[in-house]
């Protein structure tokens, strides 16, 4: 017997269903961290995808946290403002990373 999908179903193709979806979610996980640990080639292709994505404001700040580095050193509040640049840059990279993995893994479980 067989139905839509109904969450906490508690029947064999619901819980199926369940532990199929549980599985991906790992993998995908598993995937963007292995790409996080070592695989330059993947963050670049990332870096691509979201570069000149942000406003004009956030490349000036970013200039100009750059320069005040160049000139102040590490200071905590040049650090304090590169860190909320990062941000904002590593939340746009990783969601891009995800979704390649999301299509990495779903090609795979398709072939
Ligand atoms: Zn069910």
């Amino acid at each position: 017997m067989s139905h839509a999908y109904h969450h906490m179903c508690g029947c064999a193709a619901c819980c199926r269903h369940e532990r199929n979806e549980e599985r991906r979610e790992e993998s995908i996980d598993a995937l963007v961290a292995d790409w996080n640990r070592g695989d330059d080639a993947k963050r670049r292709e990332a870096e691509e995808w979201t570069a000149g994505s942000f406003e004009g404001e956030h490349y000036s700040e970013v200039t100009l946290a750059l320069d005040e580095l160049h000139r102040l050193g590490a200071t905590p509040a040049v650090i304090e403002k590169l860190h909320r640049l990062a941000k904002v840059e590593s939340a746009a990279l990783q969601e891009k990373l995800r979704e390649m993995a999301e299509a990495e893994i779903d090609r795979g479980m398709a072939a």
